[in-house]
């Protein structure tokens, strides 16, 4: 990508970060299908977006009855997400390690976009887009949105992204796993009080991956956009509430999660690949929906390709900086995609002591608890590759002597093979010996490859170069 993204508006005034600027940049590098009217809400739109999920964000103009459209698929592969950070794909990790790092305060607004309309009157499927994605969701899911609370007692926020549910005209049906919303609630909840809350839809990609970051408790992550933006998000306060939401927002639903109330959500399909199960719990009352004139309904098909990277990439620059902190050989980790970008680590080293991948190994354990797999491979294996990993397993590794596999240890309870979430671990050390013969670990290769020009050696129209050569 030669041009990058800027924040400008038609008149090429300079405009705040937000989801249309990079719909624009999309659709101005070809990466923007746009969908015919009509398209159902119900497992159609999303079918259409999972068919694209590799190839193109798409627009849906007119989905269902609704006039509002909705976009799906804002990144087709990692490249993407650092384009939008406006980082070659090499720097990506190193950008979000920085932002993470070197946080930005946001700056309170009092006029916003997201608020030019305001409806008081709530009917959530009358008046948003809001799609079922996987064929056994229990119905409609808002899955794009950021949740947005405050401490109830400091009135820091936390940004996260959580499942919603479509429970009722009003009702949202959510699950919080245990992180730090569910913190903020407890404290609301033995107050005998409901937490107030923000879902914000259609914001910009630093945004969005902000709000995945592992950051500590009490670290609002619109700091961490703000860096990742390199400018200060501009927030303004809710109609109904407290809560500082982006002003840039297409759409804002402000709300409570209710005290002592839990109600079946579920089931919904997830990143691993599987439903997540129905059970009771907690209850988002709506009370007002702001949204600009003519807002864009973003969406995220539960366990596709948007989905997977969006938690992917912040868990690996957070995993990166763990390890290097321990391991100043650890050069650069992957959460590849056949394991579901959570549950499979490699992690590529420039390797100094013989049983250091052993070490790497254990910490990687230690940096969450959802990982599961960790393969260590030296300089030379391309970690984007999964073909790669595979080969320096086959050649590098023998299981009786590099193999680490801890029994019982914490592992996701979303993973089905899991014992509610009890886990094994397996390490695999996919490194070549320090010591060896020059050639008994070299790299074939042919010479030249590197400056062969097709266009200089082939001929242009091979069908009549081969009737001349079989005609002698
Ligand atoms: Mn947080």
């Amino acid at each position: 990508m030669e041009a990058r993204l800027t924040n400008t508006d038609a008149a090429g005034q300079s405009a705040h970060p937000d989801l249309r600027g990079w719909l624009q940049w999309l659709a101005a590098t070809d990466r923007l299908a746009v969908a015919r009217k009509g398209i159902s809400l119900i497992d159609e739109l999303a079918a259409v977006a999972k068919k694209l999920e590799n190839e193109r964000a798409v627009l849906f103009p007119a989905p269902g009855k609704h006039s509002i459209p909705v976009v799906a698929n804002l990144f087709a592969n990692r490249g993407w997400i650092a384009d939008s950070l406006g980082v070659p794909s090499v720097e990506l990790l190193a950008r979000f390690q920085h932002a993470v790092r070197h946080p930005l305060p946001w700056a309170e607004v009092t006029a916003a976009p997201a608020q030019e309309v305001v409806q008081q009157k709530i009917d959530l499927l009358a008046q948003l887009p809001i799609p079922k994605h996987n064929e056994h969701d229990s119905g409609p899911y808002i899955t794009a949105a950021l949740l947005i609370a405050r401490n109830p007692k400091s009135g820091i926020q936390n940004v996260s992204i959580h499942r919603c549910q479509v429970s009722g005209p009003d009702r949202i049906g959510v699950l919080l796993l245990p992180r730090h919303t569910l913190h903020y609630f407890r404290m609301a909840e033995e107050a005998g009080v409901a937490l107030e809350i923000a879902l914000v839809i259609g914001v910009h990609p630093a945004c969005i991956l902000a709000s995945q970051a592992i950051a500590a408790l009490d670290q609002d992550e619109m700091e961490i956009a703000g860096a990742l933006l390199g400018q200060p998000v501009e927030m303004v306060k809710c109609r109904t509430n407290a809560v500082r939401v982006p002003a840039h927002a297409e759409i804002v639903i402000e709300g409570r999660i209710l005290p002592k109330v839990r109600e079946p959500e579920g089931p919904f399909g997830e990143f691993p690949q599987y439903y997540g199960p129905r059970a009771n719990r907690e209850v988002i009352q709506v009370d007002t929906i702001t949204h600009r004139k003519n807002p864009i309904f973003h969406t995220i098909v539960g366990g596709g390709t948007e989905h997977l990277l969006l938690g992917g990439i912040p868990r690996e620059a957070t995993l990166l900086d763990h390890l290097q902190r321990s391991f100043p050989s650890v050069r650069d980790v992957r959460l590849t995609r056949g394991g579901t970008c959570r549950y499979h680590l490699a992690v590529k080293i420039e390797k100094a002591s013989q049983g250091e991948p052993k070490n790497i190994i254990m910490g990687a354990f230690g940096g969450h608890y959802d990982i599961k797999q960790v393969v260590v491979v030296d300089m030379d294996v391309d970690i984007d590759n999964e073909s790669e990993i595979e080969w320096a397993i086959a050649t590098r590794f023998q299981a009786d002597r590099d193999l680490v596999i801890v029994s019982g240890a914490q592992g996701s309870k979303l993973d089905p093979s899991s014992d509610n979430g009890i886990s094994a671990k397996m390490g695999i050390d996919a490194t070549k010996p320090l010591a060896t013969e020059p050639m008994e670990f070299k790299r074939i290769h042919v010479k030249g490859i590197e400056n062969v020009d097709l266009a200089q050696v082939l001929e242009g129209d091979p069908k009549a170069a081969f009737a001349r050569i079989v005609a002698g």
